[in-house]
């Protein structure tokens, strides 16, 4: 049984951006466009936000949604959009825009971009990680073997469970951050060098919102779990990127939530910010929702639908 939603899109690949983990190319992009459109009624952000505030919006309307401000979305899929005349909602968290750099987006941009394939970074990771864990590793190591750790991810290898095993169950935020930053100036790889090819500037939001994109917010800082923050950390995620993306692009009306993740006082601050719209990132709580739970499909389960 469909039902409303929007698709959620992160990254591209293709000229200078490298393919990474889950990452799309135009083409394979375009075919996704086609494989939806056969099935729902694919709607433009601006249609889609108009169908919702009147309760218009039929179970097989679906929009588009991009997360993060990655500049590969502005190199990679606008194109596609603008062949099709189909505007479609950006999500935006300004800090990096404002040259703050988020470990996550570039970690992985380091993996991808500062190795000739993932098993050399791996090798050195865990070479790291040794050094760091020293007679403690063969024990982690037996632990990790009996978890049969991420068995529900088959698409895995054994190595990329190691790592995520390492990273989130035995090194701890700190040490994983350690290990990073000891590789990357061993290979003089310098986060803020990598911002300018990561994200869009201030001048691509303005582009996206006179091509007729809706640019929402995305908070600031773009916490993993926003939820554990108090309402007044909360507001202040929230207001500072209001207050920069309204001097940005005018007028802001939409979000998505950081990770997916929101409690009660979100909810209360983005009614204080006059938001008409927000979306969650899955499609798990479809008809519960108020204006700021509109649920999402992952791009991933698209691409898994297409091929099975
Ligand atoms: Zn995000």
């Amino acid at each position: 049984m469909p039902f409303t939603h929007a698709i959620m899109f992160h990254h591209f690949h293709g000229g200078r951006h490298l393919p990474s983990q889950g990452s799309l190319s135009a083409a394979a992009f375009s075919d996704m466009l086609d494989w939806l459109d056969a099935r729902y009624n694919l709607l433009g952000a601006g249609e889609y936000l108009r169908r919702f505030e009147s309760g218009a919006l039929g179970p097989r309307d679906i929009c588009l949604s991009f997360d993060d401000g990655l500049l590969c979305q502005y190199d990679i899929a606008v194109p596609v959009l603008e062949e099709r005349n189909l505007d479609a909602f950006f999500f935006v968290y300004s800090s990096v825009i404002m040259g703050l750099p988020n470990n996550l987006e570039i970690y992985r941009h380091f993996r991808t971009h500062g190795f000739r394939d993932i098993d050399e970074f791996y090798a050195e990771f865990f070479a790291l990680a040794e050094d760091v864990l020293k007679s403690d590793l063969s024990r982690h190591r037996r632990a990790f073997e009996e978890a049969d750790y991420l068995r529900e991810f088959p698409f895995y290898t054994e190595s990329d469970k190691w790592f995520r095993y390492l990273r989130d169950q035995v090194l701890g935020p700190e040490r994983y951050d350690e290990i990073m930053t000891a590789l990357m100036e061993r290979k003089a790889f310098s986060p803020q060098d990598v911002m300018a090819d990561l994200w869009m500037s201030e001048s691509h939001l303005k582009d996206l919102a006179a091509r007729g994109h809706i640019v929402g917010l995305h908070s600031f800082s773009h916490p993993t779990k926003i939820s554990r923050l108090d309402y007044d950390q909360q507001y202040a995620e929230y207001r500072k990127n209001y207050d920069h993306l309204t001097s940005v692009v005018g007028s802001v009306s939409a979000m998505s939530h950081p990770c997916g993740d929101y409690n009660d006082d979100t909810l209360k601050i983005l009614a204080a910010l006059g938001i008409r719209i927000g979306f969650r990132s899955n499609m798990s709580r479809l008809r519960a929702g108020g204006p700021f739970e509109v649920p999402r499909e992952d791009h991933a389960n698209i691409v898994r639908a297409m091929n099975g």
